[in-house]
Formats: structure tokens, C-alpha cells, sequence
């Protein structure tokens, strides 16, 4: 039976989604290379107005059990695209990181479905890349069909949150995944635990060693963001680089972090490899 509370969440958020009362904000990614923008993640907002801002971590797994959660994932998915192409003939050219639910993966022409989109709004797919994160009821290796479908599509597919919940090394060697992303909890860490420190160190070199790129997210501090950089995390994300922006604000937060970046203010000095005790090395 479902709670009062969730129901006039719910059809609070059924309305949204029906008129168009969400939106889109954009959350930048930068090369820890050498600054440039990599990515954007797209993530939902709802302002209801009795209720003020709802979290999505509230309102997207009660999508996801009471049949919304395709709709949501079609409405963002086909909002994000085409904001891509408004920044694209603006001369910004960025890929889009999207999450998709475990449970929108389920149907096998869901990727065909995403090629239409692209196609559509003149997308190339590979500058689309779909985050996934693994679930209790959905384990992403049964979905093994579908991922290898977006693969060959050329669509890039991220394992989010990964070192926490349901996360695997297994996962890692089967499934076709071209990024990892270490979840925030070792990220937040890094200035206090040197466990979290190794950790983060193992699951780079781990990444790289099966080729894949690395992006390290909930980075606060410039202290965090050093140790990425020294410890060769290709890519990073958080409120230290840049908040989730509305899409009207993406050029000035670039020219912002371009001169923040030139200025030295992160990486002042040659970043070294901080040495990892040896027992621990892999
Ligand atoms: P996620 O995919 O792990 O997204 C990152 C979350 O961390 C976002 O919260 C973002 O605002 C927040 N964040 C970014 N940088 C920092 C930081 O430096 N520090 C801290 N403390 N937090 C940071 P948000 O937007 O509330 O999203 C929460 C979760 O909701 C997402 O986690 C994702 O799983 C889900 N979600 C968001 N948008 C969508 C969507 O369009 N579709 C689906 N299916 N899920 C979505
Ligand atoms: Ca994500
Ligand atoms: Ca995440």
C-alpha cells in the first residue's frame, strides 16, 4: 500500500511531468589534464510550487515503482539532446552524460529508441553517455544484451556510484562500460582517511588497467582535487569545479573556470605521484 505522503508526491509529480513543470540543469565534468570541459550531466529538477524544490532522490525511485519512470527517462532524454544541439550550433561542443534507470534498460529496443532520438535531434551517439548504477532488483549483468546494443551504437556507458551498494569488480570485466565513476563517499574522504586515499588510487589504476576512463565526483576541495590529479583520475565533478547550472549559464561558468584553471589555483606547482604503500599496490 502506498503512504499518503508518497501519494500526493506522486501525483504532484505526475502533473509536473505531464506539464511540463520539470527541468533540466547541467553539472560540469573537467579533464584533470588539462581543465577542459569533458562532459555535462544532466540532471531533473522539480520546483513544485506548494512544496519548493523536491529531490530527485525522492521522486525518481517513486517513479520508477509506480510505471512513470519510462516517461521521465524519454522526457529528459529528448530535453537534454536537444539542449546539445542548441549549445552545438552555439560552437560548444560537449558530451552529455544522462542516468537511466535500470528499469528503463529492460526493453531490448530501448536502445534502438535512443539511436531515433539522437538521429532526430542530429546527435552523433558518441557524445551521449548513459550512467547506470547498479540496483538490488535489476542486476545490470542480465541487461547484458541491451548495454552491448548501446555499445555497438556507439553510445558510451558509465558505472555510477561505483565502490558503494551494489557495485562489483565482476561487473567491471563483463559488462561493456567505457567509464567508471568513484562514488562520492571516498572522494569526501580523502583528506582524513588514507584508507579512502588507497582505495581511490586502486580503483584508477584498477579502471585504466581494463581501459577504462575515470571520473571521481563530489569533489568539495581543492585538497581532493590535487590527489585525483596526482593520482592520475582522468576527470572530475562537484560543486568545487561547478554546481548542476541552468543551461543559460554554462558559457559564463566556462570563461569563470577557464580563468580559475589558468591561474594555477588547483594544481599550482608539478603534481606528484604521492607513493602508495607497497602491500597495498596492485
Ligand atoms: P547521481 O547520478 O550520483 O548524481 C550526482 C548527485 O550529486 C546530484 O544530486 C548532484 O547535484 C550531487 N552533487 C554533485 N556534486 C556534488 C558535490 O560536490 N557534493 C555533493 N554533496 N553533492 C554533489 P541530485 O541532482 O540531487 O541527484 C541525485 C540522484 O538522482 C542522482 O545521483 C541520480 O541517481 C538521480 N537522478 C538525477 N537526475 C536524474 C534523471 O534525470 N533520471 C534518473 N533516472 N535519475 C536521476
Ligand atoms: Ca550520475
Ligand atoms: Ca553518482
Amino acid at each position: 500500500m502506498i503512504a499518503a505522503a508518497d501519494l500526493t508526491l506522486l501525483d504532484g509529480f505526475e502533473r509536473a511531468l505531464i506539464n511540463h513543470r520539470l527541468h533540466m540543469v547541467y553539472q560540469p565534468k573537467v579533464s584533470l589534464t588539462d581543465g577542459s570541459l569533458k562532459r555535462v550531466e544532466a540532471l531533473v529538477r522539480w520546483d513544485d510550487p506548494k512544496m519548493g524544490a523536491v529531490a530527485p532522490s525522492r521522486f525518481v525511485p517513486l517513479a520508477e515503482r509506480h510505471g512513470l519512470i519510462d516517461q521521465l527517462t524519454n522526457w529528459g532524454l529528448t530535453t537534454s539532446l536537444r539542449q546539445w544541439r542548441t549549445w552545438h550550433d552555439e560552437g560548444l561542443d560537449v558530451c552529455i552524460a544522462f542516468n537511466i534507470s535500470a528499469l528503463s534498460l529492460q526493453h531490448l529496443d530501448f536502445p534502438d529508441l535512443v539511436e531515433r532520438m539522437c538521429r532526430a535531434l542530429e546527435v552523433p551517439t558518441d557524445r551521449l553517455v548513459l550512467e547506470l548504477t547498479e540496483g538490488a532488483t535489476q542486476p545490470l549483468v542480465k541487461l547484458m544484451d541491451t548495454l552491448t546494443r548501446f555499445r555497438i551504437k556507439g553510445i558510451g556507458l558509465a558505472l555510477d556510484d561505483f565502490g558503494v551498494g551494489y557495485s562489483t569488480l565482476m561487473q567491471l570485466r563483463q559488462l561493456p562500460f567505457t567509464e567508471i565513476k568513484i562514488d562520492r563517499f571516498f572522494v569526501k574522504d580523502l583528506a582524513q582517511s588514507n584508507d579512502s586515499r588507497v582505495i581511490v588510487a586502486s580503483i584508477v589504476e584498477l579502471a585504466h588497467g581494463l581501459g577504462l576512463t575515470v571520473t571521481a565526483e563530489g569533489v568539495e576541495t581543492e585538497e581532493q582535487l590535487r590527489y585525483l590529479a596526482e593520482v592520475d583520475c582522468d576527470v572530475a565533478q562537484g560543486y568545487l569545479v561547478g554546481t548542476p547550472l541552468a543551461p543559460e549559464d554554462l558559457e559564463a561558468w566556462s570563461k569563470d573556470w577557464a580563468k580559475r584553471w589558468a591561474d594555477g589555483q588547483f594544481l599550482d606547482g608539478k603534481v606528484k605521484a604521492r607513493a602508495l604503500p607497497r602491500t597495498v599496490r596492485i
